[in-house]
């Protein structure tokens, strides 16, 4: 598509949504829509069943660790996304938030078959969660699963609330979630890790294709993120180029957003600079405005508005 082309349906996409401005892309002002936390005080913090303190590699990821990584490359905004080790204790996140305002923002895990779901919810997003994860992870049964009652009544609380659903999920899960789209138009929708496209070597076209169909809803949003797990897993990532490339111009800068995933971006072998550096400076076909709504404006519009409670 050529640029003209491009930045038409960019603009468009703004006048859809109702949101009419353009974010200046200046250094200290950034997101990262994706970050886990946890403590070893697993006294006070207790592992779910079936995690043991050997599982949590680091040992230790606290916000002030995060901090050491993220405040040099100006990113003073996080979205926290619930830790698979503490499964429907959200807590300890819950907790970073209240003791850092401003900072953080939370993606929390419910149990989709537990009693009361709705109403947990609620009083989650009262909290300042703003987004709920669902994982395919485990299940045998993909539609089942998706299928399910209580995550009906996800999707839908969501949307009454306002606030995000968003599956980790694989390539082979995009056309379930396709339906979810369509049967709940109205909630927010953010899909982690380019449904981890490229994550068990090259793509097929057909799972990039899968991926880019989603655009058609217009309340469907992408991270652009897990560099370190993708592609060739290699810095500078450069070879990320073409999908991120595919995924800004189906969905326009506005509905993609940059995340890290750490603590596992700053694994040995990579680190915080090289993720971001990629989207910032590695990139020449992003423009200056594609970079603000990607590192900034499209996580504070998704993650960091009020919702009414
Ligand atoms: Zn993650």
């Amino acid at each position: 598509m050529n640029s003209t082309r491009r930045s038409f349906l960019a603009s468009s996409a703004v006048a859809l949504t109702g949101c009419n401005f353009i974010p200046s892309f200046k250094k200290g002002d950034l997101i990262d829509a994706h970050v886990h936390v946890w403590t070893p005080d697993v006294q006070k913090y207790p592992l779910a069943r079936g995690y043991a303190v050997s599982d949590m590699r680091p040992p230790s990821f606290t916000p002030e660790q995060l901090f050491a990584h993220c405040k040099p490359e100006g990113v003073n905004r996080i979205v926290l996304i619930q830790m698979s080790y503490y499964q429907y204790d959200n807590r300890y996140m819950l907790d970073m938030m209240q003791a850092h305002p401003g900072v953080f923002s939370c993606v929390a895990i419910v149990d989709q078959h537990a009693e009361g779901l709705a109403q947990t919810m609620r009083d989650l997003v009262k909290q300042g969660v703003r987004g709920f994860r669902i994982s395919a992870g485990k299940e045998k049964n993909l539609s089942e699963w998706i299928g399910s009652a209580g995550m009906a009544t996800l999707w839908k609380t969501a949307a009454e609330m306002k606030v995000s659903v968003c599956p980790l999920v694989n390539p082979d899960t995009l056309p379930l979630i396709d339906k979810m789209c369509e049967w709940y138009p109205d909630t927010s929708v953010v899909i982690d890790h380019f449904a981890r496209l490229g994550m068990a070597g090259a793509p097929k076209s057909e799972e990039v294709k899968n991926l880019l169909r989603l655009a058609r809803h217009a309340k469907t949003h992408v991270k652009a993120s897990a560099f370190y797990a993708l592609g060739a897993k290699k810095a500078p990532y450069l070879d990320m180029g073409p999908l991120i490339r595919q995924v800004r111009d189906a969905f326009g800068p506005q509905r993609v957003m940059w995340a890290s995933d750490s603590p596992f971006q700053v694994d040995p072998g990579h680190n915080y600079h090289n993720s971001i550096a990629l989207i910032r400076d590695r990139l020449d076909f992003l423009s200056e405005q594609d970079k603000a709504w990607m590192l900034r404006g499209t996580a504070d519009k998704v993650f960091f508005s009020s919702v009414a409670v």
